[in-house]
C-alpha cells in the first residue's frame, strides 16, 4: 500500500512566516483561502479587478490584491483560476513577479505537465489536489475534518518542497483525512482518463445511449429515464459505500446475473480499445493541445457540443420529473 501522510507527518509551522497568496476565488480558490486563513496562516487573495469574486472574497474577510500586487508579496503562489486560464495570466501578471526561492503551487498539474507554464529553475513547484469539490474542502474543514488530497513535487529548489507541500495541504485540511504522493504526470493523466472514459464522458454516454434505446422502442421516456439516470445514484452511492461487492450484495439476484452477464458485452473489446485510444491521446499531448486551442478559440466546440446536450429529450424530461420531486430540493 502507499504511504498516507496524516497531521503528525506535516509541519504548519514552516508556513507561519511566510505569506500565500490564492490567485483565483471560485469553487477550490474560495475554500482553500478560507481554510488557510483559519489555519492561522497569512494569506492574500490575487483578482483580476472589476471581476465577480472581488467582492466575494473581500465580503469573506480576504485581503484582496491584484493578481500582480499578490504574486509579488508571496512566498507560495497557489494558482486556481481555470486550467486553461492559468498560462495567460501566469505570463501576464506572475512570471515577472516570482522571485528566487519562492514557490508556485496547483492543484492539477496540467499546465505544468503539457508545459504551458514553465517556472524558473530557482523556484519550488508542487501539487496539493483535494479529491473533491471547492464546497466540501470548506464544509468538511468547518466541521473538523477535510478531503483527502493528492501531493506531488515537480521542482525542488528549495530542498524543503515535499515539507512545503505537506504543510500546505495540512493548512487547507487536507492531512486530516490523508495525503498521498503521486507525480504531477501521473495526477493530470489519470484526472483525464477518469474524468472522460468514465466519470463524465463515459457515464453520461451510457445514459443517453440507454435512454434512447429504450424510448426508440416505444417505452414512455418517463420510464426511461427513472431506469437509466434516477437509479443510477443509488447503485454508485452502494458502490461508494462498500465497493462493487456491497452493491452486487444489496440488488436481485436477477439484477446482479444479468449485470455480471452482459456487462462486459457492452463494454466490451471495441469499448476497451477507445478508451485505450483515449488514454493514448492523453499521453502524447494530443488531447492538451486540442484543449489549450479550443480555448484560445473561444471554445466553439464546447458551447455547441453544452447546447446539444442539454436540448437531448433525458434532459428535457428530466427537468420535468424533478421538478415534481418535492423531496428532491431536500
Ligand atoms: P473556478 O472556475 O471556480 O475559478 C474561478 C476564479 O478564477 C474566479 O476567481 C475568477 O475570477 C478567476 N478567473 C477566471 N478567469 C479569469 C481570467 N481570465 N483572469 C483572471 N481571473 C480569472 O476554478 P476551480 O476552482 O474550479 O479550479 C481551480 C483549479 O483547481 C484548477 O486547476 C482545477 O483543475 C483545480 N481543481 C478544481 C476542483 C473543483 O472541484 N472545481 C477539484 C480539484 C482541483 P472572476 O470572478 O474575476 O471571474
Ligand atoms: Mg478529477
Amino acid at each position: 500500500m502507499v504511504q498516507m501522510y496524516y497531521d503528525e507527518d506535516a509541519n504548519l509551522d514552516l508556513l507561519k512566516d511566510k505569506t500565500i497568496a490564492i490567485i483565483g476565488y471560485g469553487s477550490q480558490g474560495a475554500a482553500q483561502a478560507q481554510n488557510l486563513v483559519d489555519s492561522g496562516l497569512n494569506v492574500v487573495v490575487g483578482l483580476r479587478e472589476g471581476g465577480a469574486s472581488w467582492n466575494a472574497a473581500l465580503s469573506d474577510g480576504m485581503n484582496v490584491l491584484s493578481i500582480e500586487q499578490a504574486a509579488k508579496k508571496a512566498d507560495i503562489i497557489h494558482l486556481l483560476l481555470p486550467d486553461e486560464v492559468q498560462s495567460m495570466v501566469y505570463q501576464q501578471d506572475i512570471a515577472s513577479n516570482i522571485s528566487k526561492g519562492s514557490a508556485i503551487s496547483f492543484s492539477h498539474g496540467f499546465n505544468i505537465h503539457y508545459h504551458q507554464i514553465i517556472p524558473p529553475d530557482d523556484v519550488d513547484v508542487f501539487m496539493v489536489a483535494p479529491k473533491g469539490p471547492g464546497y466540501l474542502v470548506r464544509r468538511t474543514y468547518t466541521e473538523g475534518a477535510g478531503v483527502p488530497c493528492l501531493l506531488a513535487v515537480y521542482q525542488d529548489a528549495s530542498g524543503k518542497a515535499k515539507e512545503l507541500g505537506l504543510a500546505f495541504a495540512r493548512g487547507i485540511g487536507g492531512t486530516r483525512a490523508g495525503v498521498i504522493e503521486t507525480s504531477f504526470a501521473e495526477e493530470t493523466e489519470t484526472d483525464l482518463f477518469g474524468e472522460q472514459v468514465d466519470l463524465c464522458g463515459g457515464v453520461t454516454e451510457l445514459i443517453k445511449a440507454s435512454f434512447e434505446i429504450l424510448v426508440e422502442a416505444g417505452y414512455k421516456p418517463e420510464i426511461a429515464y427513472f431506469e437509466t439516470l434516477h437509479e443510477l445514484k443509488l447503485i454508485v452511492d452502494l458502490i461508494h459505500e462498500g465497493g462493487l461487492s456491497k452493491m452486487w450484495y444489496y440488488v436481485s439476484n436477477t439484477a446482479e446475473y444479468g449485470g455480471l452477464t452482459v456487462g462486459p458485452k457492452i463494454i466490451n473489446a471495441e469499448s476497451r480499445k477507445a478508451m485505450k485510444e483515449a488514454l493514448r491521446r492523453i499521453q502524447s499531448g494530443e488531447f492538451a493541445r486540442e484543449f489549450v486551442l479550443e480555448g484560445k478559440a473561444n471554445k466553439p466546440v464546447l458551447r455547441a457540443l453544452e447546447k446539444k446536450e442539454h436540448e437531448h429529450p433525458v434532459e428535457q424530461i428530466g427537468k420535468e420529473l424533478r421538478s415534481r420531486m418535492t423531496w428532491l430540493k431536500q
